[in-house]
Formats: structure tokens, sequence, C-alpha cells
């Protein structure tokens, strides 16, 4: 019986490093519901389009056509925006620093859920994000919370970062982190919030295999049920 599992958490705990094993370990789908707010980030930076504009986001809103494609390279899905490959862009700090206020508009939440969804009609799949348990979700048969402290998140990302860019200080993506975490959990709209029944998975001391192993386990007691 394939299951729905939701990864909800703050910004670089590793979440989607784990959706992705987990979801490679169970054959299921892989989606990464940041990355849909991180490709509208883009277009309205790209397009100009002034976000604290209600209007103006609707209107945007209709020419934005998101897709996940699997590349069977790094054997993950990618996402497209209007059938362009943004998965590398997304990740940038110029959109890093602005997703957090695009997230927190109404019309985009709406946009985004609405598909995610649509996604998980099949069952069978793992999504990441800050809502998923709580709001797209709220009947998965699997949520899991993660968290980590502060000072080791900084510093996975910041690595993670600078491997691709090294103009980039660890005091900028600490500023970063901290600023997404605080809107993501202040907003007025599905703020991140850990559902009632989730299960929290502290990481900081975990390696990826024990946390794999961890989850696999609650997998199958959920599978059971
Ligand atoms: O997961 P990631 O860090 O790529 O997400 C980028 C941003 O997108 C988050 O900081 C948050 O503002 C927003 N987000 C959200 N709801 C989700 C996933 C991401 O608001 N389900």
């Amino acid at each position: 019986k394939k299951i729905i599992i939701t990864i909800d958490g703050y910004s670089s705990c590793g979440k989607s490093t784990l959706a992705k094993q987990l979801a490679a370990q169970l054959d299921y789908v892989y989606i990464d519901s940041g990355a849909m707010y991180r490709a509208i980030t883009l277009y309205f930076i790209q397009n100009r389009v002034d976000w604290t504009n209600h209007d103006a986001v609707k209107e945007a809103l209709h020419d934005i056509h998101l897709e996940f494609e699997f590349n069977p390279i790094s054997q993950v899905s990618e996402i497209t925006l209007n059938g362009e490959n943004v998965e590398h862009m997304i990740r940038e700090m110029l959109v890093a620093e602005k997703v957090s206020e695009v997230a927190a508009v109404k019309e985009v939440r709406e946009f985004a859920v609405a598909q995610q969804q649509k996604m998980g009609v099949k069952k069978g799949i793992v999504m990441d994000g800050r809502d998923i348990g709580t709001t797209v979700f709220p009947d998965a048969e699997l949520k899991i919370f993660m968290t980590a402290d502060a000072a080791i998140r900084v510093e996975r990302r910041f690595k993670e970062l600078y491997a691709k860019n090294k103009n980039i200080s660890i005091h900028e993506v600490k500023e970063n982190l901290e600023l997404r975490d605080y809107i993501d959990t202040n907003r007025e709209i599905s703020p991140l919030r850990k559902a009632e029944d989730a299960i929290i998975l502290d990481n900081s001391q975990l390696s990826q295999d024990e946390q794999l192993k961890l989850v696999i386990q609650w997998v199958e007691d959920a599978t059971l049920v």
C-alpha cells in the first residue's frame, strides 16, 4: 500500500536530502514544494512583478506554468518554469532573499497548494515544505517534522552554497535562514507549524543512514495501519 509522506520544518534541516533518499528507497515520487515558491519568485523578479499588489500577482500567475521533470542523471525530479529547467537558478541568493515574502502572499499559496494537492491524488509521494502536513495533506498517513540545531543548519547550507559560489559568506547565509524562518513562522496564511500528529525528527546528531533507517521503520508502521 502506498501512502503520502509529508516532511516539514525550518530551512536547511535536511528535509530534501531525506525526502530524496526515502523516495528512491520506496520507489515513491519526491516533490520539492519549496521549488515551486522559488520558481514563482524567480518569475516575479525576472518580470518585475510587484508581489505586494494582489491584482498584479493574480495576473502574473496566469502566465506561470510549473512542471516537475524526472532527470535520469540526477535521479530526481527538477522543476521547469514555462518549459525552462530553472533548478539551478532558483537556488541563488537573489531568489532566497525574496522567496519568503512571495510565499506569504495569499494568491501565491492558493496557486501552489492546489497544484500540490493534485500531485498527491495518486499517493506514493514524499513532499517536503513548511505547510504540507498542516495544510496541503492534513490526512497524510505519515507526517514528519524535522529540526536541527541552528548552527548545524547554517553550516550545512553554507557548505552547499559555497561549493557553487565562492563569494558567499557564512554571515549572509545565517541571516537569510533566520529571516526566512522568521517570515515563515509568522505569516498569516498557513505559517510553518508542526502538525499535531507529526513525529519530530531532530537530526542534529544523526547520520543520513541512521535517519533513513528510522524513517523507513515509521513508514512500515504507517503502512500496516
Ligand atoms: O524548502 P525551501 O527552503 O527551498 O523553501 C523556500 C521557501 O519557500 C521557504 O523559506 C518558504 O518561505 C517557502 N515555502 C513555503 N511553503 C512550503 C515550501 C516552501 O512557504 N510548503
